[in-house]
């Protein structure tokens, strides 16, 4: 069968699909997150000439959580000079989002996807102090979503306050040298960049500049360089969905990154971006309807990167 048409593709039809699927829990570390809504879907396409697609709620705020690491990642690979490759692994862990566990030959976070990793690549951004890295994460990721973008500063307060696991990881890499900012001002940074505010239509617009070689399809401007946009979606594919990551590339097989917040975005190289919000998580923090979506965006629309048309 031939791939659908993603310019006439239904996805709202796709949207009431899945709604009746209950499975999975709404993450509960930020009271903010806690009182997302179960029934919340929203689904976006953006394609490479710049048309939008989006479902209903498409256009619901909240916090970009997780899937602003392929981001950080890319901006700190555009801010070192692509030196950020030497600081930090690319390898997948098997192992949970915010495992306290560095490699344990070079003391480096085993990849830019999980807690460890982001907490430096947030720190490797340009800027002399966290307001300034801050203010360049705000501006690179608006750049890439083609909109001015916002902190919630709720949110990252929270996060900032909340995130124990993540002072342990910037502590832990401190002792091993690999963090050169202070824990605390990591820690913080990083609650920033994870309570930027977007929405499926605008994490759609982001995923797809990054699987069209770094060239924002919305506003023509060139965010990162074809080959940081390479590295970063190589990432994503081996390690986008944390210790789900072989199941992911095998049963959807398009470079993704999953958030707590249950936004999933997708980078379907040289095609198209997607994303797809839902609260409830399955064991791996992957959106439960994230997850048929995207399955079901695959097949439908031939995205999968392995697949033979
Ligand atoms: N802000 C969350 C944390 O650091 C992000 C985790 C996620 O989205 O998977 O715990």
């Amino acid at each position: 069968m031939s791939p659908a048409d993603p310019r006439t593709y239904d996805l709202e039809a796709l949207r009431e699909r899945v709604l009746p699927e209950t499975g999975g829990a709404v993450d509960e570390s930020i009271p903010q997150l806690a009182e997302a809504s179960p029934d919340l879907c929203g689904i976006a396409v953006v394609l490479a000439d710049g048309t939008v697609r989006a479902s209903s709620q498409a256009d619901v705020a909240f916090s970009v959580q997780s899937a602003v690491k392929p981001f950080l990642f890319a901006l700190a690979l555009l801010d070192t000079d692509g030196e950020a490759l030497d600081r930090i692994g690319i390898e997948p862990t098997g192992e949970a989002f915010d495992a306290i566990k560095l490699e344990s030959h070079t003391g480096r976070p085993p990849n830019p996807m999980v807690n460890a990793g982001a907490l430096l690549t947030a720190a490797l951004v340009d800027g002399d102090d966290p307001d300034a890295r801050t203010e360049r994460i705000v501006r690179g990721l608006s750049a890439f979503a083609g909109r001015d973008l916002e902190i919630d500063d709720e949110v990252a307060r929270c996060e900032h306050l909340l995130g124990d696991r993540n002072h342990a990881l910037a502590h832990l890499m401190r002792a091993e040298g690999t963090l050169e900012v202070g824990a605390d001002d990591a820690v913080a940074v990083y609650a920033r960049a994870c309570a930027v505010l977007v929405d499926a239509q605008t994490l759609a617009v982001m995923g797809a500049t990054l699987a069209l070689g770094g060239v924002n399809p919305v506003t023509g401007e060139r965010v990162v360089s074809a080959r940081v946009a390479r590295d970063v979606v190589s990432v994503m594919a081996t390690c986008g969905v944390y210790d789900g990551s072989g199941r992911w590339m095998r049963s959807v097989g398009v470079p993704a990154k999953s958030s707590v917040s249950g936004a999933i975005v997708l980078s379907a190289p040289g095609l198209l971006g997607a994303a797809v919000v839902s609260p409830p998580l399955d064991e791996q923090g992957t959106s439960v309807r994230g997850r048929v979506v995207s399955e079901r965006l695959s097949a439908d629309l031939g995205l999968h990167v392995f697949g033979v048309p």
